[in-house]
């Protein structure tokens, strides 16, 4: 069912009824997906229909049976490489999407690990790792590897940087958080998806950021809240670490920081809501949570933050964290910071002391 769009139709992803976009229409579905079934594509159908029939037939080629393969879910099939390995499991972790026309897989299993992704070789469409349509976007889909991004393991310089702010290496390798080889000290902190590298932000210590070019927006840590029921969210991939090192993997970090304010308009269609696209990239994993626990930072922007994500996550289901008194007028600024200053057993009573977003933001 394809409806125009209409402006006062909310856009959360807590909502029952999901918008869902592709085209430049929005359709409402009464379904817990964010995606629109292939049968009511109504534009360019069978062009649609032509490249998914190629990529098909490219992926078989490669002895990947798809058969049974519903596009935009991740399917887990035999892995021609290693024929499942001694468990003779389904180790591939396999997507295609429908509408964009590509397909990525990666085999789970320890020993084989075969990994990549395609793309129909007549499509138009853009290569994104979630199938969620980028406007403006026309380069070549991008494989990442640690190899092609020139990633190592952290050097002693950055090990004790982060002793420092309290990050142990264990989570620094869970979160398999490296450095950009060369002359400079440059952090690489590598956003991931079903274990795929899909993305990169860089850091200097002396605070300047970057990203990778030409990826997806996502969430930082989301393999951590792929099936959670509470989600926490923070404003930075340190402080995403600092809440793992409090006990809670159930964390992930916004990718590009805070607005200096929150909006005062009207909330935007989820096409042209590219600041936020990493939620509507992430769609899957946050509106399966029942509650959300905001951990932004404490000054305005941060605050600004925890607005812009409540409005669009659905305000009911979101709880703010506060973060605990410095002295009599400041209050400690971030999660790492708590982490750095009271350790790890107050970040934790501070994120379970979190309060009703509504009732924390009565005005
Ligand atoms: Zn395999």
């Amino acid at each position: 069912m394809l409806v125009g769009f209409k402006a006062t139709i909310p856009f959360t992803l807590a909502s029952k009824f999901i918008s869902t976009y592709n085209y430049g229409f929005l359709s409402i579905t009464p379904t817990t997906t964010l995606f629109t079934p292939p049968a009511s594509l109504k534009r360019d159908e069978n062009k649609e229909v032509d490249n998914y029939a190629e990529l098909k037939e490219k992926v078989e080629n490669l002895g990947i049976c798809c058969n049974s393969v519903t596009p935009e879910e991740y399917t887990r099939l035999m892995c021609p490489k290693c024929k499942g390995g001694q468990l003779i499991e389904r180790s591939l972790s396999f997507h295609m999407s429908w509408k964009r026309n590509y397909a990525l897989w990666r085999c789970f299993n320890f020993e084989c690990g075969w990994a990549g992704q395609i793309l129909a070789h007549n499509s138009t469409a853009t290569m994104t790792s979630d199938g969620v349509h980028q406007l403006g976007r026309t380069n070549s889909p991008r494989i990442l590897t640690e190899e092609n991004l020139k990633l190592e393991p952290l050097d002693d310089v950055l090990a004790a940087y982060f002793a420092k702010r309290m990050i142990s290496k264990d989570t620094l390798e869970r979160n398999h958080v490296m450095q950009m080889a060369g002359d400079q000290i440059i952090m690489a902190f590598t956003y991931r998806r079903n274990g795929m590298l899909i993305g990169c932000k860089y850091r200097t210590l002396e605070k300047r950021f970057w990203q990778e070019k030409g990826t997806d927006k996502v969430l930082y840590g989301l393999d951590g809240v792929r099936d959670a029921d509470e989600i926490i969210i923070v404003e930075g991939e340190v402080d995403k670490l600092s809440v793992e090192e409090a006990g809670f993997p159930n964390c992930v970090s916004v990718p590009n920081g805070a607005p200096q304010s929150i909006a005062s308009k009207e909330l935007i269609p989820p096409e042209e809501d590219i600041r936020f696209s990493y939620l509507w990239n992430c769609a899957e994993c946050l509106e399966k949570a029942s509650k959300i626990l905001l951990a932004t930072d404490g000054d305005l922007p941060g605050q600004a933050l925890a607005g812009e994500l409540a409005r669009r996550l659905g305000k009911e289901r979101c709880w703010q964290v506060c973060w605990p008194k410095k002295d009599e007028f400041s209050s400690y600024k971030d999660a790492n910071e708590v982490l750095v200053n009271l350790g790890s057993e107050a970040l934790k009573e501070a994120i379970e002391c979190a309060v009703p977003y509504e009732m924390q933001n009565l005005n």
